[in-house]
């Protein structure tokens, strides 16, 4: 019997299946998708099988051992990883990690226990006891399977013996997963009548196409999601629902837990490594039904999937865009609703373009919930002009805000307060040269972090404290510019002393369990203010909030990208509806100077229909997506001349072979240097181009063995 396997090695030059004999006492328990150690070259290597065949003419080397019998890749993730490889030219190998947990690829770094808990189970029925506390243990056994050994060592534990001793009890030993979820008897609502049609066009109608599910703010869109669900658990089948961060998955994991209890597993990155080990295994061996998490869990190993639910759709967490292999969740949602012959539904209250335009093609099947539940309008929208009210004053927070932040306390509500953080950050200058600190390997200012006096690189890590005189005048002259959350917490402070201000960003909330335990202290009141970045925009849905308040709206609509309109749209609705979701009316205050800009004004409007059109005409014209298909060639080493002379070749051979792609470059990225390595980027623009695929894989194929360039490419980039 020989092998096919798939080495557990991230370079380019190895991703080939290689044969590998299988030694006689190995042969039964070789299995498609297993994990097995062989020799490569030198090496140990943990590898995948792929492939098994009879037997071979070739002299080969021996498979050592097997890792673990569980299958970790099954049928269906084996084809899908051929098709990632495809679709995003990464490695085959790559493709395959995406998948799995950490703990199980090779050089995890971490070994992961499995704990075990001792139950007792009963084996002959009429034995009857002859004391008391023996009758006492057996009587348990009338109710239960399977007790604890705790329970019954309580009871007796010379009893227990004696009845182990009998054969009347024996020991199991059960994995204790470290993760539970208790069934709370949740507040099941009664569906609206929109929302059951919703329900009944997914579960009855066609699967072939995905739903677009275009709900507003506090339409009940999770209801709906539950409500499918449980139709699909009726059915035996399973369902994955996929939530962007987890900044939004407490909310969610708690509604789901408390109405399907141990039938969720949840994946998602604020995990420990053994918690998602477990929960992994779980799903794979079919003791969960139900998987809730971000961009991965897409790739949960569940069988016989019934639904696969992707909320919030048009977030770019969605994309993997930072390293290979560079895929979209969506793309995988739909192939694997292909698989199991199940529906996928996208829901979002501000659909991406491109998923818009599907549905206005018939590609996707639209549903629509244009009502919130409460029977609420949605909230009034005020636009402030900072252009006129920043005159006035150096603060950050406009007299309007602030009176309408003490009317909402006064009334004993309560006020998220938003900030924009996309592409902005708090940094250091001086005020007597004027110079900003630098990374010492980037092209970028250092972020200045108040709470431990820091200087950090967010692209590279670098780190340093921040000094007492200017390192380029030597004066004492440093402070600190931008707004952050602590600057406008300060503020707070200072204009209205009285308001209990709970600032949330990714330094209050990097604890674990600090997140949840914030979202339950406002919702008990403890606070006026929920104060933060995007961690507050989206998901949360807090009854007494009546007022948000959006410090700055227009940070993410200055970055260079074509999709900044759509992304502050999004973002400015998405935080707009945390406001009035009861039974109150609610206030949204959005401080701009940009009062006049389309993704601004629509908001005021709840207008996304309106947005929508306008932003595909501007795509048309600029002939951005979903116009025009986008792919981007990042080629990028530590010599920026040698680099850039190699991204001129490359765009010059890929303008010999495609014919119907127009290709826009090379430049510099907008920030040049990380880590003392430079960046060069390529775009490239195309409606239909049938060879692309196959010619970028030969350009990158060209570069394998070039140690002094590296090429990333990301075919439909969620930015540049
Ligand atoms: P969305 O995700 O669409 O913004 P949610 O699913 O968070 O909206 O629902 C908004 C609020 O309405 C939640 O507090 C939810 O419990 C409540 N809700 C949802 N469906 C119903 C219903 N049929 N009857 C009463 N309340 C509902
Ligand atoms: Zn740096």
């Amino acid at each position: 019997m020989v092998a096919g396997v798939l080495v557990q090695l991230a370079s380019q030059n190895v991703d080939k299946i290689f044969d590998y004999s299988v030694p006689r006492e190995l042969e039964d328990s070789i299995k498609l998708g297993i994990r097995v150690l062989v020799p490569f070259g030198r090496q140990t290597l943990e590898g995948f099988v792929l492939e098994i065949k009879d037997s071979s003419q070739l002299e080969l080397k021996e498979i050592y051992s097997i890792v673990d019998y569980d299958i970790v890749l099954n049928e269906e993730l084996l084809s899908l990883g051929k098709e990632i490889q495809h679709d995003t030219l990464s490695t085959l190998i790559s493709a395959y990690q995406v998948m799995l947990p950490k703990a199980l690829k090779a050089k995890a770094g971490t070994t992961i226990h499995k704990k075990f808990h001792t139950f007792y189970k009963m084996g002959q029925n009429n034995y009857i006891g002859t004391s008391v506390p023996q009758r006492k243990i057996l009587e348990l056994f009338q109710s239960k399977d399977m007790i604890p050994k705790e329970e019954l060592v309580s009871i007796s534990s010379s009893a227990l013996s004696t009845l182990v001793e009998k054969q009347v009890l024996f020991p199991v030993q059960i994995e204790d997963y470290r993760l539970k979820y208790d069934i709370h008897q949740d507040s099941k609502k009664v569906l609206t009548p929109l929302q059951q049609q919703v329900v009944d066009k997914v579960i009855h109608g066609d699967y072939e196409r995905p739903f677009l599910l275009f709900g507003v703010t506090g339409s009940g869109k999770t209801e709906v999601y539950m409500n499918i669900i449980e139709h699909v658990l009726s059915q035996g089948k399973t369902a994955i629902i996929l939530v962007p961060e987890i900044s939004l998955t407490p909310q969610m994991v708690e509604q789901f837990s408390n109405r399907f209890g141990n039938q969720i597993a949840a994946l998602h990155s604020a995990l420990s490594d053994g918690e998602k080990y477990d929960e992994w295994r779980r799903i794979a061996r079919g003791e969960a039904s139900i998987v809730i998490g971000a961009r991965s869990a897409i790739f949960a190993p569940l069988k016989n999937i019934g639904v696969i639910i992707m909320d919030e759709e048009h977030s770019d967490s969605y994309k993997q865009g930072d390293k290979d292999p560079r895929y979209h969740a969506r793309d995988i949602a739909i192939w694997r609703g292909k698989y199991h012959c199940c529906p996928v539904v996208l829901g979002s209250a501000t659909p991406s373009l491109e998923s818009m335009a599907r549905a206005n093609k018939g590609v996707y099947q639209l549903l629509v919930l244009n009502k919130r539940v409460n029977g609420r309008s949605l909230p009034d929208v005020e636009i402030i002009d900072m252009n006129r009210e920043a005159k006035n004053s150096s603060s950050h927070l406009t007299q309007v805000l602030l009176d309408e932040i003490k009317h909402c306390i006064d009334r004993g509500e309560q006020t998220i307060l938003f900030l924009n953080r996309r592409g902005f950050s708090t940094f250091v200058t001086c005020k007597n040269c004027a110079e900003t600190i630098k990374c010492p390997h980037c092209d970028i200012t250092l972020t200045y972090h108040k709470s431990n006096k820091m200087l950090r690189c967010h692209y590279c890590g670098y780190a340093t404290p921040l000094p007492k005189v200017c390192p380029n005048c030597g004066e004492e002259a440093l402070s600190d510019l931008g707004v952050g959350t602590e600057k406008i917490e300060e503020e707070l402070h200072t204009l209205l002393p009285y308001a209990r201000v709970l600032r949330m960003d990714v330094d209050t909330t990097s604890r674990k369990g600090a997140h949840k335990k914030m979202i339950e202290a406002f919702r008990n009141h403890e606070y006026d203010i929920l104060l933060g970045t995007q961690i507050v925009a989206k998901g949360l849905d807090f009854p007494d909030v009546t007022l948000v308040g959006v410090v700055n709206a227009d940070t993410s609509l200055n970055i260079p990208d074509f999709r900044s309109s759509e992304n502050t749209y999004s973002l400015l609705s998405q935080v707009a509806g945390r406001s009035g979701r009861s039974d109150k009316q609610g206030k949204v205050l959005i401080q701009t100077f940009n009062p006049d800009h389309y993704a601004i004004s629509y908001v005021k409007h709840h207008d996304y229909l309106g947005f929508y059109k306008e932003e595909m005409f501007v795509r048309r014209k600029l002939g951005y997506p979903p116009y025009y298909y986008l792919c981007y060639i990042k080629i990028s080493g530590k010599d920026a001349k040698y680099i850039f002379q190699e991204a001129l070749k490359i765009k010059q051979s890929l303008e010999r072979m495609l014919e119907h792609t127009t290709i826009l470059g090379p430049t510099s990225l907008p920030i040049f240097r990380v880590n003392n390595i430079y960046r060069y980027g390529i775009i490239l623009k195309y409606k239909k181009e049938d060879r692309l695929r196959q010619d970028l894989f030969r350009v990158k194929n060209h570069y394998k063995t070039n140690n002094k360039v590296r090429i990333d490419i990301d075919f439909s980039p969620s930015h540049f």
